[in-house]
C-alpha cells in the first residue's frame, strides 16, 4: 500500500515528537543522576568517617551496611548518567598510552579476592605475544572489562573464570569464559539492552539492575570495537571484544 502524503507527513511528525520526547527523558535523567551524586558522595564520606572512630565500634554492622548500599546506589547512578550521555551522544573519550602489564595486574587484583570467596579459579593469560603499551581509553577499557568479569564471577558457582588477550593486527581481542549459568539463546540480544535481565532461580536474588551489558556494548562501538556473545546453558559464557590500541600515528610494528 501506498502511504498518503498526509499520512507520510503525520508518521515523520510522530517519529520527530518521539525523538524529542527520548531526548529530553535521556537529559532529565543525565542531570537527576549528577544532582544526586553529590549529597550521595558526602554520605558516603560520613560514613567512612564514622566507620574510622574506635568508639562506634559497636554499630559497625550497621554503618558498613549503610556503606555498601550507599556505594551500590552511586555505581547505579554512574551507571544511569554513563547510559543517557551515550545515548545523548555527550559521552567524551580520553586516549592515552598506558603499559598493558600494569593495567592487567590490577584487574587481577581487583577480582582475585571475589572470586576466591566463591572459591573460583580466576585467570588472566595471554594468547601468543602482546604489546607492552596500549593506546585507548583505558579507563572506560577497564569499566567494561569489569562488568564483564563481574558478570562471570556473580553467575558462576563452582569452576572458572579465564580471562585471554590476545593481539590481531592493531587490533587487542580479549575473551571472557565462565563456567557459570549459561544464557538461553533466545534471550542472547535482549541482555544488551538497558535493564534486562535474564530471570531465573539465580539471578533474582543477584543484584544489579540490568545496566552493564547495555554500557559495555555501547562503550565498545564508541571505542571502534566489536563484541560477540556464545553460551550454552548450564555450561557457560563466552563472551569475546576486540579494541582498536594504535594512535594514527604509531605503526603496528612499534607495538609487536
Ligand atoms: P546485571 O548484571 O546488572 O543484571 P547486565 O546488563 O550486566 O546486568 O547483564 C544483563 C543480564 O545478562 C544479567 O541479568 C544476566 O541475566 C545475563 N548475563 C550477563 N552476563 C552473564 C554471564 N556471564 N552468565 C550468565 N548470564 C549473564
Amino acid at each position: 500500500y501506498a502511504l498518503s502524503r498526509k499520512e507520510l507527513t503525520n508518521e515523520r511528525l510522530e517519529r520527530l515528537r518521539v525523538e524529542a520526547d527520548n531526548r529530553a527523558k535521556d537529559r532529565f535523567l543525565a542531570h537527576l543522576s549528577h544532582e544526586l551524586r553529590t549529597p550521595l558522595t558526602s554520605i558516603m564520606g560520613y560514613t567512612d568517617l564514622l566507620l574510622s572512630r574506635k568508639e562506634l565500634d559497636n554499630i559497625k554492622p550497621e554503618l558498613t551496611i549503610i556503606n555498601n548500599n550507599s556505594l551500590h546506589l552511586l555505581n547505579l547512578l554512574n551507571d544511569v548518567l554513563d547510559l543517557s550521555k551515550i545515548k545523548a551522544n555527550t559521552l567524551s573519550l580520553s586516549k592515552e598510552w598506558l603499559s598493558l602489564n600494569s593495567f592487567l595486574v590490577d584487574l587481577q587484583s581487583l577480582f582475585q579476592m571475589a572470586a576466591r570467596k566463591k572459591n573460583l579459579c580466576f585467570s588472566i593469560t595471554a594468547r601468543g605475544p602482546l604489546p607492552d603499551k596500549i593506546y585507548n581509553d583505558t579507563t572506560r577499557m577497564r569499566q567494561v572489562l569489569t562488568n564483564f568479569i563481574y558478570n562471570a564471577i556473580k553467575f558462576t558457582d563452582e569452576g572458572s573464570i579465564k580471562v585471554e588477550l590476545e593481539l590481531k593486527h592493531t587490533q587487542l581481542h580479549v575473551y571472557i569464559k565462565d563456567t557459570g549459568i549459561g544464557i538461553p539463546p533466545e534471550n542472547l540480544k535482549r541482555i544488551f539492552k538497558p535493564f534486562e535481565q535474564v530471570q531465573n532461580t539465580t539471578t533474582k536474588t543477584n543484584e544489579g539492575a540490568g545496566l552493564g551489558l547495555a554500557i559495555s556494548s555501547a562503550l565498545i562501538e564508541l571505542l571502534g570495537g566489536g563484541l560477540t556473545v556464545e553460551s550454552a546453558l548450564g555450561q557457560g559464557s563466552l563472551f569475546s571484544f576486540y579494541v582498536d590500541i594504535l594512535n594514527e600515528h604509531t605503526s603496528p610494528s612499534e607495538i609487536q
